[in-house]
C-alpha cells in the first residue's frame, strides 16, 4: 500500500571489522582459559540451553536431568497459581508499566507487592527494583557518600561490592563470618567517619552459612552503625516458616535498619526490595538514581511474588521440605566423603574441589550422568576454592538426592585418582 515503509530483511549478515573489543585482557585470559580446557577436551558449562521451566528437574539436550542449579527453592516457578496471578496481570496492566513509577504513575499491584515485603519484616515501608543486582548498587551507592564507611563481609555479593563502591565511601572487609574481626574494623575506623554501614548476607550464597545475626544486633547497639542485611537467598529458606535469617536467629525483624532482599529466587521473579522505615524508604522512591530513572516493575512479576507470599502463608511445609533436602544432602555427602565446607544444608551446598578445571571438568561428567551442578571457579570464589554448588529445592526427593550425591561422590573420587587438573596445571 501507498506509504509503506520498507523494512531490510533481518537478520543482516554481520559485518566483520577489526574488533578493538577483543583486545580487553579480562577477555583475553578467558580466551585462553577456553583454548586451554578444548585442549583437554573439557567443554564449557555455561550458558547452557534448558527446555521449559527449571526445578528438581530440568531438560538439557533432549534429556531430563535431576537439577541443583536454580534458585527456584520452594519450587514457586511454574506454580499454577503463580502463573496465572501473572497471567492475569498481563491482561489487566499490559506487559510493561513502560517508565518510571515516578512519572508514569503507580500500578496498585506495586503498592500491594509492597506492603506485603513490609508486613513480612513488620516494618513501616517497602520499595521494589527492577534488579536484585541494582537494588544493592542503587541503595547502598545513594545512600552512603565519601566521608562514610562501609564495611561488608569477605564473601558479600558482588552487588554490595559495587554498590559500596558507587557511593565513594571508605570500603573495609572483615573475614568470612567472623564478628571479632568485624568489631576489631569497628573500634578501629567507626569514631573517624560520619556514617557506617554494615552490610551482610542472610544466607551466604557459595558456602550455604549464616551470620550470628543476634551478635549483630548488639554490635549495632554499642556502635551505632547501620545494620543491612540481604536476604537474596534466605527469604522463604531460613526460619520455621520462612521468614528469613531473622527468625532463624531468634531476633525480632523490626531491630534491622535496612532489609534487601531479591524476587529472582523464593518469589519466582526478577527484581530487588528495600524494606525499613518510611523515611529510608521515601528517601530511595524520590532520590535514588537507579528507582528514579529506572522502569518500574513488570506487573506480572509483581503479580507473581504476592502470589508466592500467598503460597508462603498457605503452605508452609515447603519450608520443612526444603530444609529436610539440604540436611539428607549435606548429611549424605559428609558421609560419601564429599567437603561440603561450612554449609548448613540449608539449601545451598558447595561440594569443594579445589582446582578450577577440576571442577568445570566434574560438572560435565555429572551432566552426563543426568545431574545439573554447576562449577564455581575463580574469580566467583578465592583461587584453588572451586566447588560445585547444589540448590536444593523443596521438589527434589530424598531419591534424588541420593543419587545425585553417590554420582558425585563416585566422580569426584575418579577425578581425584586420575590427578585431574593438578596434572594439567604442570603441563
Ligand atoms: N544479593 C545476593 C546475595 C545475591 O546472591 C544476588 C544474586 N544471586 C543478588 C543480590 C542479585 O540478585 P538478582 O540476581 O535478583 O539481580
Amino acid at each position: 500500500p501507498e506509504g509503506r515503509i520498507e523494512v531490510a530483511p533481518t537478520p543482516r549478515p554481520a559485518r566483520k571489522r577489526n574488533d578493538k573489543f577483543a583486545d580487553f585482557p579480562e577477555l583475553k585470559d578467558l580466551k585462553t582459559q577456553q583454548a586451554v580446557a578444548d585442549l583437554l577436551g573439557v567443554a564449557n558449562p555455561f550458558f547452557r540451553e534448558h527446555d521449559g521451566c527449571a526445578g528438581a528437574t530440568t531438560d538439557i539436550d533432549g534429556k531430563t536431568h535431576i537439577n541443583f542449579a536454580s534458585y527456584n527453592y520452594l519450587g514457586l516457578n511454574g506454580h499454577p497459581a503463580v502463573a496465572a496471578a501473572a497471567k492475569a496481570a498481563i491482561d489487566k496492566y499490559g506487559v510493561s508499566v513502560s517508565a518510571s513509577r515516578l512519572v508514569a504513575g503507580e500500578r496498585p499491584i506495586h503498592r500491594e507487592l509492597e506492603r506485603r515485603i513490609a508486613d513480612y519484616y513488620g516494618v513501616e515501608s517497602a520499595v521494589v527494583f527492577v534488579s536484585g543486582h541494582a537494588t544493592n548498587v542503587a541503595a547502598i551507592g545513594h545512600l552512603l557518600r565519601p566521608k562514610d564507611l562501609v564495611i561488608y563481609d569477605s564473601l558479600a555479593h558482588n552487588s554490595i561490592v559495587v554498590g559500596a563502591a558507587l557511593s565513594g565511601a571508605t570500603r573495609r572487609l572483615f573475614p568470612h563470618n567472623d564478628l571479632d574481626g568485624l568489631e576489631e574494623i569497628l573500634i578501629q575506623h567507626a569514631h573517624s567517619h560520619e556514617r557506617v554501614l554494615v552490610a551482610v548476607e542472610g544466607l551466604y550464597s557459595m558456602d550455604g552459612d549464616f551470620p550470628d545475626l543476634a551478635r549483630l544486633v548488639k554490635l549495632r547497639d554499642r556502635y551505632g552503625f547501620w545494620l543491612m542485611v540481604d536476604e537474596a537467598h534466605s527469604l522463604g529458606v531460613l526460619g520455621k516458616t520462612g521468614r528469613g535469617v531473622s527468625e532463624e536467629c531468634g531476633v525480632d525483624p523490626r531491630e534491622i535498619d535496612i532489609w534487601m532482599g531479591t524476587l529472582s529466587k523464593t518469589l519466582s521473579g526478577c527484581g530487588g526490595f528495600i524494606a525499613g522505615s518510611a523515611a529510608l524508604v521515601e528517601y530511595l522512591k524520590f532520590t535514588a538514581p537507579g528507582f528514579v530513572y529506572s522502569v518500574g516493575m513488570p506487573p506480572a512479576v509483581a503479580a507473581a511474588a504476592i502470589a508466592c507470599f500467598d503460597l508462603l502463608d498457605q503452605e508452609p511445609e515447603r519450608v520443612a521440605k526444603l530444609r529436610a533436602n539440604g540436611v539428607r544432602f549435606v548429611e549424605k555427602a559428609r558421609e560419601a566423603g564429599l567437603d561440603t565446607g561450612s554449609s548448613t544444608g540449608l539449601a545451598i551446598v558447595p561440594v569443594m574441589v579445589g582446582d578450577s578445571l577440576r571442577a568445570v571438568h566434574l560438572s560435565n561428567r555429572l551432566l552426563e550422568r543426568g545431574v545439573n551442578a554447576l562449577p564455581i571457579v575463580h574469580p566467583a570464589v578465592p583461587e584453588r576454592s572451586a566447588r560445585l554448588r547444589f540448590f536444593i529445592t523443596a521438589d527434589h526427593t530424598f531419591e534424588q538426592i541420593d543419587e545425585a550425591v553417590a554420582v558425585t561422590a563416585e566422580e569426584h573420587a575418579g577425578l581425584a585418582k586420575a590427578g585431574f587438573g593438578i596434572k594439567m596445571a604442570a603441563a
